[in-house]
């Protein structure tokens, strides 16, 4: 049996501290999971805690950007950033600033425009006549007015019956001074509108679609910058076929159309606001913020789209929200993240919006509570380890000490028997010397030889046990005399030989040089004749062993090799340990003790020399005792 199966303690003790190892883990586990979730708690406690404290700032932040801006309102100011309009309602009148960023208004203000009698004589001879030509002698007359309404509607007629000659050039030419007059209307739309409307249509009935498309564009530009100031239904009516010349006809709402809509809306609803207040209203996906201020003979408001929310008012709390590690937002429903978050609603705060507040999604990783968890997860993870390595070394300790309890019995067990042959084999031939005492000379010597070979051999045992014993204590004194190898080497063996001889052994001597050197003749000695004893147990069939001398530089080798059972390649490391008996020693029934090659190592190791072991399992063994040389 080998030491590793030696080694393993009985199932129930392994059973044991696997029990307690396992529910040491699982308390840990349990324990390390209580102390986290309390962490956590804590932390989320303390999170929420800050961003309450956060969203107070945000909102007093707020409503100082936002009064901020009130008071601008009620100024009268005109010029708000990107974003935003202002509407003034002032004795009957409807204005927007920045003007230019509303396509119409919800009511125009009236422009001057000349009586229809003033163009009957003309219309007389255009209409009843069919005159051209003498119409346009009339308008023309009319267009030397000094009356810039009188000129703009003796223009739209002269252009109007040009047209009607044939001659567009001269059309489009009456029809672009039309469009320099400025502050009159024509039928209640502003005659430079009409002017460059009535040109596009004269391009598009010419199909000159590059004139008409540069045109369009530049009339579209000025439509949606608010350069008139239109109604709605008179604006859609141009500005449906602009966009059909533009080439921009399925865009969606453009920005001055969508404020435009936001600012009506804003106007159907004044009286139903009061006196002043704030709100916000949703114009397809967007979201617009409004700030009033009502009273008998005014109304005023600012009107915020999302984009200047953002960079306006949001803004105010920007470094609030940066150094307290949160995000903040301004809408009617949280965002779906599940972290901890507050709310200031827009009835508490007088804001337009509900304000919604939560940690920044950063703080799991950055904040001291990670690192604190990371450290908690880390002491679990070292202990958990320790509470292994602990289960692991009792475990090897055990089974160690398990394995040593088994090997000394072992031992005692195999010393017993190495003694109890010999005591058997005297107690025998004891017996017939006195059982026979007319024994012949021959038997009586044989007994005698057989009584003085079992006592050299308890002799030899014992004092084997003895070295042994004092070699493992580091307790022998060795003495080192110098010798010559090979005659030591060869007392040995001859000493040997006598036994082995009688069981059939043939011990062969090869020497290929010699050399002195310093040893303990006794302890060598003992070395070799233990080395020549294994060689003979462990080779039952083939009895031939040799031993060999050999030189070689600084070394002098001593090699006994037999053609034995041999040693399998995964004992042979574990052969030198003391105690150690190999798998085929034990079932083979070999006697031994298991403490020969421990001792053997450790004399050559005290002579500066080495033991090399070569084997081939059924074909035998070397054993080579290597020490260095004297001379
Ligand atoms: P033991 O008293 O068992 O012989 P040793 O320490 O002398 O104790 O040897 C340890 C083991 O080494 C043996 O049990 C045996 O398995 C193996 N061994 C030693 N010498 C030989 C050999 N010449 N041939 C085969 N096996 C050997």
């Amino acid at each position: 049996m080998s030491l590793t199966e030696l080694a393993i303690p009985p199932r129930r003790l392994v059973a044991l501290i696997a029990w307690v190892t396992v529910v040491a883990l699982a308390i840990l586990t349990w324990l390390g999971w209580r102390l986290l979730e309390q962490d956590r708690l804590l932390e989320d406690q303390q999170v929420q805690q800050r961003i309450e404290r956060a969203a107070d700032l945000v909102a007093a932040a707020l409503q100082r950007a936002v009064a901020a801006d009130g008071q601008r309102l009620a100024a009268g100011n005109r010029d708000w950033p990107e974003g935003a309009v202002s509407l003034v309602w002032r004795e009957g009148l409807v204005h927007v600033y920045p003007k230019d960023r509303v396509a119409y208004l919800p009511m125009a203000p009236p422009l001057r425009e000349a009586p229809a009698a003033t163009f009957f004589p003309g219309e007389e001879a255009e209409f009843r006549r069919g005159d051209h030509a003498a119409a346009i002698q009339v308008f023309r007359e009319l267009a030397q007015s000094s009356d810039p309404a009188v000129r703009a509607g003796a223009l739209v007629r002269i252009a109007r019956n040009l047209d009607s000659m044939g001659r567009f050039q001269d059309a489009l030419a009456a029809y672009s001074q039309l469009s320099e007059i400025d502050g009159v209307s024509l039928d209640g739309v502003p005659a430079e509108l009409v002017a460059r409307y009535a040109r596009c249509k004269l391009l598009e009935a010419q199909r000159r679609a590059a004139d008409l498309r540069a045109e369009a564009q530049r009339l579209d530009n000025q439509l949606r910058s608010g350069r008139w100031a239109l109604t709605g239904p008179v604006y859609w009516l141009y500005a449906a076929d602009v966009s059909q010349w533009t080439g921009a006809g399925l865009d969606g709402p453009r920005e001055g159309e969508v404020f435009s809509e936001v600012v009506e809306t804003l106007w159907r609803k004044r009286n139903s606001l009061g006196s002043s207040g704030q709100t916000s209203f949703s114009i397809g996906d967007r979201t617009f913020t409004a700030l009033w201020q009502s009273s008998t003979d005014s109304f005023r408001a600012l009107i915020a789209a999302p984009r200047f929310v953002e960079s306006h008012w949001l803004s105010a709390a920007a470094p609030i929200v940066r150094e307290q590690k949160v995000t903040s937002a301004l809408r009617d429903s949280p965002s779906t993240g599940r972290g901890p978050r507050t709310t200031r609603r827009a009835v508490d705060t007088a804001l337009p919006w509900d304000i919604w507040v939560e940690a920044a999604a950063s703080e799991a990783q950055t904040g001291a509570f990670a690192q604190r968890r990371r450290l908690l997860v880390a002491g679990f993870a070292v202990l958990a380890g320790m509470v292994l390595l602990a289960s692991y070394l009792i475990f090897r300790a055990v089974s160690r000490e398990l394995a040593v309890a088994r090997m000394k019995s072992d031992f005692v067990a195999a010393v017993s028997h190495e003694f109890r042959t010999p005591l058997t084999a005297m107690r025998q031939f004891t017996d017939r010397l006195r059982e026979h005492p007319d024994l012949g000379e021959d038997l009586r010597r044989t007994c005698y030889d057989a009584q003085s070979r079992a006592t050299e051999r308890l002799t030899r045992l014992v004092e084997s046990l003895l070295d042994f014993g004092r070699i493992e204590a580091g307790a022998h004194a060795y003495r080192f005399e110098t010798h010559d190898c090979a005659e030591l080497v060869r007392r040995v063996v001859d000493d040997f030989r006598c036994d082995a001889r009688a069981a059939g052994y043939d011990i062969q001597i090869h020497q290929n040089g010699s050399a002195h050197i310093k040893a303990d003749g006794e302890a060598l000695s003992r070395a070799l004749w233990n080395l020549l004893d294994n060689a003979v147990k462990y080779s039952p069939e083939d009895r031939t062993i040799e031993v060999t001398l050999e030189r070689c530089r600084q070394a002098v080798a001593i090699a006994v090799r037999d053609r034995g059972i041999g040693i399998p390649a995964a004992e042979r490391s574990a052969i030198f340990s003391r105690f150690h008996r190999g798998d085929q020693a034990r079932t083979r029934g070999i006697p031994g003790t298991g403490i020969g090659l421990s001792m053997v190592d450790q004399i050559v190791k005290a002579h500066q020399g080495r033991l090399e072991v070569e084997s081939e399992p059924g074909h035998g063994s070397t054993f080579t005792m290597i020490l260095p040389a004297k001379d």
